[in-house]
């Protein structure tokens, strides 16, 4: 039997974290049998579609759909790999002005810290991949997993795998992919609930404040969903150093 058409594969930047080691930056082969999209190609090397921004075929950027028939040398880049490609084939929106989120069910800390940095994020401990997988298409939301089965959903159009494990690192790793830094905005948000905070005054809120943050602090916000009052504690002042280096 003569042998099956192979294409090349090549993953750049972040794409090598979901190779193999020997797989990682550089050109392997993969079987194309008659004909295999692009999309079909990556997916099947283990990297998820919606981490890929920029897919290159001989030299030409393509959309998913482009059927590989053997012989094609393919390079396959990240979302927001720093690189102007404006005149290419975009496969994702630009990093987005006003970014939502919808975080997995074992991303409730990130969630929570999304919140704090001023970013819309949904969040339930009891959501399955299809009520998260439906919200993104409603809402125009990004999904943030570290579940790459879910990424490869074929209707899914907008997600980030998170690597770190530990809360602040997922943190200030989502915040450099989706190139985040000058959308940073603490105190904003309430970290429970998601809605946005409201000014309030120390009188409004006297009722539910512990006697030592009566006399501490002088700026109280307070969430009209939940209720919560939020002053620029402990965990504000920490968030603010978390922004500070982000931003730096
Ligand atoms: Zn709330």
């Amino acid at each position: 039997m003569p042998a099956r058409p192979t294409v090349e594969l090549r993953f750049y930047e972040e794409l090598n974290d979901f190779l193999p080691q020997e797989r990682r930056k550089v050109a392997f082969a993969v079987e194309v049998d008659r004909a295999r999209s692009v999309k079909d190609a990556i997916e099947s090397a283990g990297v998820p579609h919606t981490e890929v921004d920029l897919v290159i075929v001989d030299g030409s950027s393509v959309g998913f759909t482009h059927l590989l028939r053997g012989g094609e040398r393919v390079a396959v880049y990240p979302m927001f790999e720093a690189l102007d490609i404006a005149p290419l084939v975009r496969l994702r929106p630009r990093p987005m002005r006003d970014p939502r989120f919808v975080a997995d069910t074992h991303l409730g800390k990130l969630a929570r810290h999304l919140r704090m940095a001023g970013f819309d994020t949904l969040y339930g401990n009891d959501w399955d991949d299809d009520r998260i997988v439906a919200l993104s298409l409603a809402e125009r939301r990004t999904i943030l997993t570290r579940d790459r089965a879910m990424l490869r959903r074929r209707e899914v159009e907008r997600g980030y795998c998170v690597r770190a494990v530990e809360s602040e690192a997922q943190l200030r790793e989502v915040v450099a992919a989706l190139q985040l830094e000058s959308l940073l905005a603490p105190f904003v948000r309430c970290r429970e609930c998601n809605t946005p905070l409201e000014e309030t005054t120390r009188e409004a809120v006297i009722e539910k404040l512990p006697d030592k943050v009566r006399a501490l602090y002088e700026r109280f916000k307070r969430c009209p969903t939940c209720g919560r009052v939020y002053w620029e504690g402990t965990h504000f002042a920490r968030m603010k150093g978390v922004i500070a280096r982000l931003k730096a």
